[in-house]
């Protein structure tokens, strides 16, 4: 038997060492064990998941089917079919996989070599910084402006023959802000491959987002999502709006049958019960404006206007600490997003929930005047 000592005669890629592990947002388990409060009796608002259930018509499609021993469809043809009438693009612009997170693990291996980079712009999404990790490439990283627009200026000087792939949030996560069109035109123009991951559109004033511009552009990427404003979280299903020429990539990369059956049956069922959805969208960017003006009444706030289904809000700690903050609303078995990077230490990002769910943070929040 060969005997593994050190030096290693295989170790992983050097590039690795440099891969810090992307944390999610607590999870329900994990927050009930830490603080003994029982799962049930958890707020859960630190994920941007949909507080409502999918649609009764889904759980009944889920139930009711029960060939799960048979291989799903790897072309995921009727998924592709209904995403192309809802999404306003030929059915050839599309690619499925289980939740977006994937599509960019994917995505970014179709281009990223040792030494290339990706330009991105925080405070944002931060897995596309993890993702590029794993493919030896470097993040690039141009600031948003002080309102957390994009400084399209400063993104055209950082771009270097390296960077491959300029990616933008829009709506973005955490700041809650969409981008214009004039703006994507503009980086489009740069010849980069254009990602822009629109997992928040459909609560946004433009819920069709920028998918019709995909069959006009040879470098452009869109990418959704059922995770949001589906309800689908725990089924992992996402797609993305691309030209052919990267499709074709993609589908060759992929490993075969990515998208389950019970995420194939979600998705079409929640596209065809499409109003019960949509209807509980409208719900959630109702309870934003509510939760916006709650969250405006307390002086050591200063929340920023969102387009998406969560508010980023930055915390005077002069008045008030982000821990104290904290430690008063996991009493009340609230879960908040708070952020590790420096510049984002005195902000927390709250995710829209039910009516009732803003009325307990508003009484928890209460305790600390
Ligand atoms: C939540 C989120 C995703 C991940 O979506 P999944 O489909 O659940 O993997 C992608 N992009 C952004 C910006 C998100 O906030």
């Amino acid at each position: 038997m060969y005997t593994y000592s050190s030096p290693r005669l295989v170790t992983v890629r050097p590039e690795m060492d440099r891969l810090d592990q992307y944390a999610p947002g607590e999870s329900l388990e994990a927050f009930s064990a830490r603080t003994g409060i029982p799962l049930g009796d958890i707020i859960k608002l630190n994920s941007n998941e949909s507080p409502y259930e999918p649609a009764p018509s889904v759980l009944k499609a889920l139930s009711n089917f029960s060939s799960y021993n048979h291989y799903p469809d790897a072309n995921s043809a009727a998924l592709r079919s209904a995403l192309a009438t809802y999404a306003g693009v030929e059915e050839h612009h599309i690619v499925v996989h289980h939740g977006s997170s994937e599509l960019i693990n994917l995505l970014w291996h179709l281009f990223l070599s040792v030494g290339d980079n990706v330009l991105c712009c925080p405070p944002t999404f931060s897995l596309y910084t993890s993702v590029t990790s794993f493919c030896g490439a470097h993040v690039l990283e141009v600031s948003r402006k002080e309102n957390y627009e994009v400084d399209i200026d400063a993104v055209l000087t950082a771009l270097t023959p390296q960077t491959k792939l300029i990616v933008l949030t829009s709506p973005n996560n955490p700041t809650g802000n969409a981008i214009s069109e004039q703006d994507i035109l503009t980086l489009l123009d740069t010849g980069r491959i254009v990602i822009l991951d629109e997992a928040y559109v459909e609560f946004s004033d433009r819920p069709r987002g920028f998918a019709h511009l995909v069959p006009q552009y040879e470098n452009l990427v869109v990418m959704r999502t059922f995770s949001k404003w589906a309800g689908l979280a725990g089924l992992r299903i996402g797609y993305a709006l691309m030209p052919d020429w990267i499709q074709a990539y993609m589908r060759r990369a992929q490993c075969p049958f990515e998208v389950n059956i019970a995420g194939h049956i979600a998705a079409i069922e929640t596209l065809k019960a499409l109003d019960y959805t949509l209807n509980d969208v409208r719900r959630i960017v109702e309870e934003r404006e509510r939760l916006f003006a709650m969250l405006s009444r307390y002086s050591f706030f200063t929340p920023f206007p969102s387009q998406g289904n969560f508010i980023l809000t930055r915390v005077d700690e002069s008045q008030v600490k982000v821990n104290e903050i904290r430690s008063a609303v996991e009493k009340q078995g609230i879960l908040l997003r708070y952020f590790s990077q420096p510049a984002m230490r005195n902000f927390i990002r709250v995710t829209v929930g039910k009516p009732e769910h803003t009325d307990n943070i508003d009484k928890a929040l209460h305790t600390l005047l």
